[in-house]
């Protein structure tokens, strides 16, 4: 019921000509295959690749949004200029803007809502660090992200948003959480959404594993039942690693 989803954060690499060249090679690459993808390209080369993956089977990501519509916000980008450029989805609370940059869950919860009220597709990520993990709060910590960053958030609204878990720990690191580490926070997140929610939207929503997503793992990741696709960082700046990941099956 529940189709796999993958997408590519390329965080803050690639040039204009080079976000060209990988999205030319993903569309070829991914003619024809049978998931959903997106591709989130730096804030930069959006216009460069809206045109390139336009009319394909991938969508246009952005990897964050300012929390207001438009005004004096120096170096913000607003949910009206991406949606000028084509984006359809949004990521937010990727671990780097909460624990790098300091987005509290109130104000990734605002930036949630004013995305959906401009129709856009919503990833909102959630993830315990290291220390949170050791100390036996995964469940706690990965609760309390969601319910913060969905308050407010209807049953309705649902249908436009994806939950990525991505363990700190896990990001950029090399490490992947096991199938059965990652296993467990998503069939416990989806019982986070039930209460929230009622089991018929907690059954529908894709949620995401984030974390040294490569080739050589996708396939035992996206083999477990609550695992429905990824959030790839590093393996997603080259069609030769992202492509594999997509057709993992
Ligand atoms: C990410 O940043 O969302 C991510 C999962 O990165 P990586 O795949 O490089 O661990």
């Amino acid at each position: 019921m529940r189709d796999y989803y993958i997408a590519g954060n390329w965080k803050m690499h690639k040039t204009r000509a080079e976000a060209a060249d990988l999205a030319k090679a993903l569309v070829d690459g991914l003619k024809g295959a049978k998931h959903k993808y997106l591709v989130a390209p730096s804030f930069t080369a959006l216009e460069t690749v809206a045109p390139i993956v336009k009319g394909t089977n991938i969508r246009l990501g952005a990897q964050n949004c300012a929390q207001e519509e438009q005004g004096a916000h120096t170096g913000e980008v607003s949910v009206l200029q991406l949606k000028d450029l084509g984006v359809q989805t949004i990521i937010l609370g990727h671990s780097e803007r909460r624990h790098v940059y300091g987005e509290s869950d109130a104000l990734i919860n605002k930036k949630v809502k004013l995305a959906l009220k401009h129709g856009f597709e919503v990833i909102l990520c959630i993830g315990e660090t290291l220390d949170e993990r050791e100390a036996g709060a995964a469940e706690a910590v990965c609760e309390a992200q969601t319910v913060l960053g969905l308050a407010g958030i209807t049953a309705a609204d649902m249908a436009n948003i994806v939950i990525a878990y991505e363990p700190v720990w896990a990001i950029g690191t090399g490490k992947t959480a096991s199938p059965e580490d990652a296993e467990a926070i998503h069939a416990f997140t989806r019982k986070v959404l039930t209460n929230l929610y009622g089991k018929d939207v907690a059954e529908k929503t894709i949620i995401q594993y984030g974390g040294s997503v490569k080739p050589e793992n996708a396939a035992q990741l996206m083999a477990k039942p609550n695992i429905d696709g990824a959030l790839v960082g590093g393996a997603a700046l080259k069609a030769e690693t992202f492509v594999p990941i997509c057709k993992f099956d």
